[in-house]
């Protein structure tokens, strides 16, 4: 009897999942196996709101695979360690594993690669796993990736995206030791957000039917409408895998209507920070750009940004929901981070790891490579742009609905002078318990300008 592992990492999920179709292709039985890998805790990246999310992933893994036939294998430690015995176990010739982007997946890959090989096995790397087009597979003459979206994304819809891969009905399990799945709690130490949502493929599956079933028509015009909420919020199950990008393109496509284009240029989006990190792995924390920043440090006006209380109430209604909720309307991220890094010049890091910390679709690649957007030394074609966020909020939150529901301090303002609460009667201003803006706006423009030697 031949056994080959599919080890499961960014791809959680049954349907179209490459790797462990190439697994159940190459054996009579397959581990599915997913290794808690200290590696990720050691460096912080798991923290209680993804830690949640991926306990409901695994659990709803094993449940999909027990109505397969199969069950999850989980260990716990350092991958190379865990995957090597798990072969030796159930005597695997292959394990396959879907290619990962991050400095860190690459050198696993690597390290996975050398040691399976002095055991006599076979690592297969999947690419296309993680995104709907591979890193790579895309590169403009004389370069190994794209540094622009635009000419990215006109090469990115001529080339089109693989077919996906049914769901396997019948997976015939190797006999290993199979332990009880971890828990949230064992996998972090802290309280998640509140208002998180529930992981795994199912949950993923339900919510992308219902928006592809209707609202996805109206993201070209409502996408950036932050009170609307009218995004998919399927970035987590991105993120985790549950969802394969390749399937949504193509389940997408099959939708008309400029929505539907405008939702499929946004995973266009994703793929191409992906393959700006498969190739430029250091830009999780260097500036891919640099323009010689000498950035302001660790300040009080950094601490009132984490905590949501700038005096400036679109930015504190974004910092608040991320907490809340451990997820931000994209419009939110971008000013929230344009603030810190171009109003108060504090280093895009900073920012880059609050967001990690409590994102529920933190992701290396998404979060650094957008931060670095954001604080114009990515790959943004005007580096120096500074978002206002009073005009910001004029367009995007007009009647002011985002910044009551997320800092009800502010709940009684009615309409668009929510967003200006220091013009209020010096009586109700007092009676607030809400800080005064912490910077000027102008002052800070002028300071950001002359620090990256703009002349006016
Ligand atoms: P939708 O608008 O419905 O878009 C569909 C999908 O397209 C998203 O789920 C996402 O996978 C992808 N997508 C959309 N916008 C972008 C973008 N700008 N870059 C890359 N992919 C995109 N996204 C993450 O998944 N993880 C992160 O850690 C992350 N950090 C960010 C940090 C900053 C400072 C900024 C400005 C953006 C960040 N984004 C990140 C991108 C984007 O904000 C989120 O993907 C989006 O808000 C998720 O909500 P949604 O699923 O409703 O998106």
């Amino acid at each position: 009897m031949s056994v080959s592992i599919a080890l499961f990492t960014s791809d959680l999920r049954l349907h179209d999942n490459p790797s462990l179709h190439g697994a159940l292709g190459s054996a009579d039985q397959v581990v599915p196996l997913f290794v808690v890998d200290h590696a990720i805790r050691d460096t912080g990246f798991r923290v209680p709101n993804r830690a949640a999310f991926l306990a409901d992933c695994l659990a709803d893994l094993d449940a999909r695979l027990r109505r397969s036939g199969a069950r999850l294998a989980v260990r716990t430690g350092e991958v190379t360690e865990q995957v090597r015995a798990v072969a030796a176990e159930a005597g695997a010739r292959e394990v396959h594993i879907a290619a990962g982007v991050s400095g860190y997946a690459q050198r696993r890959e690597e390290r996975l690669r050398g040691a399976l090989e002095i055991d006599g096995r076979v690592l297969v790397v999947h690419d296309a796993v993680v995104t709907a087009v591979a890193p790579g597979a895309l590169t403009p003459t004389g370069k190994d990736h794209y540094a622009v979206f635009t000419p990215y994304f006109r090469r990115w819809a001529q080339h089109g995206v693989r077919e996906p891969l049914p769901a396997p009905r019948r997976i015939s399990g190797a006999p290993v030791r199979y332990d009880a799945l971890p828990s949230a709690a064992s996998l972090a130490d802290g309280a998640p957000s509140p208002e998180l949502p529930e992981g795994g493929e199912t949950a993923g599956r339900r919510l992308l039917d219902r928006w592809l079933d209707g609202p996805v028509e109206g993201y070209a015009d409502g996408h950036d409408d932050m009170p609307g909420d009218l995004t998919s919020r399927l970035s987590p199950y991105l993120h985790f895998g549950c969802l394969s990008a390749a399937e949504l393109v193509h389940r997408t496509a099959a939708v008309d209507g400029e929505g539907a284009e405008s939702f499929v240029r946004q995973l266009a989006w994703r793929d191409f920070h992906h393959q700006v990190l498969a190739a430029r792995p250091a830009a999780a924390h260097r500036d891919y750009r640099t323009k010689g920043d000498r950035w302001h440090a660790e300040t009080d006006e950094i601490d009132a940004w984490r905590a949501g209380r700038t005096g400036y109430p679109i930015v504190d209604a974004a910092m608040r929901q991320l907490r809340h909720e451990g997820w931000m309307h994209n419009r939110a991220r971008l000013l929230a981070a344009s603030f810190l890094t171009k109003t108060l010049y504090a280093d895009w890091r900073v920012g880059a790891a609050h967001f990690l910390e409590l994102l529920v679709d933190g992701d290396v690649a998404n979060n650094q490579l957008n931060w670095q957007w954001a604080a114009g030394t990515g790959t943004d074609t005007r580096p120096n742009r500074v978002l206002n966020p009073l005009t910001q909020a004029k367009r995007f939150d007009p009647d002011g609905s985002y910044v009551r529901r997320w800092v009800p301090e502010l709940a009684g303002i009615p309409g668009g002078a929510v967003h200006r609460p220091w013009r209020l009667p010096a009586a109700e201003r007092a009676a607030l318990e809400y800080p005064e803006p912490i910077v000027d706006l102008d002052e800070a423009a002028a300071r950001f300008r002359q620090a990256r030697g703009i002349d006016d």
